[in-house]
């Protein structure tokens, strides 16, 4: 997969676009954060660079400097937000790592003690539901100043 180019139409390229909606949480000039669409539990977020790059090893190191100071400010508000005992972070790379979106993206899923992981891709969540979710976590940011 040496030669696996950025594709300008995947789906993460689309939302940064505004041309696909999602449930949004935060924003700066590098980086973009929203809901997951599926879920693997409760608070389940995505936190992306605006710069194009498919995954880890064709980003910028100032893009991943950037990408990794959003995760750990989104990663304390999911935290506090769902009043989880810890957080479980993936980032995938390639169809061989288990990535499916390929547009660089870290996924922040707040986990409590004893529950398991739903399974990755698993099923759509509720809209009314991922919106309250997304509320919270935005709350919690605003908390966190
Ligand atoms: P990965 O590429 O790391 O395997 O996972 C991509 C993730 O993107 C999955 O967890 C999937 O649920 C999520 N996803 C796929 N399509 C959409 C979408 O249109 N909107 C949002 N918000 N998430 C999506």
């Amino acid at each position: 997969m040496a030669d696996a180019h950025y594709d300008p139409d995947n789906i993460f390229a689309k939302i940064l676009r505004g041309e696909i909606p999602c449930h949004r949480i935060y924003e700066d000039a590098q980086t973009l954060a929203f809901m997951d669409v599926m879920p693997q539990g409760e608070g389940h977020t995505l936190v992306i660079p605006k710069a194009p790059a498919r995954g880890l090893l064709d980003a910028e190191p100032e893009s991943l400097a950037a990408l990794m100071a959003s995760v750990q400010r989104v990663a304390r508000a999911v935290k506090a937000a769902f009043q989880a005992d810890g957080l479980t972070l993936f980032q995938f790379n390639e169809p061989a790592g288990g990535q499916t979106v390929f547009h660089l993206h870290v996924h922040v899923i707040p986990r409590r003690e004893g529950v398991p992981l739903k399974r990755h891709e698993g099923g759509m969540a509720d809209n009314a539901v991922l919106a309250d979710h997304a509320a919270r976590i935005r709350a919690a940011l605003e908390a966190e100043g």
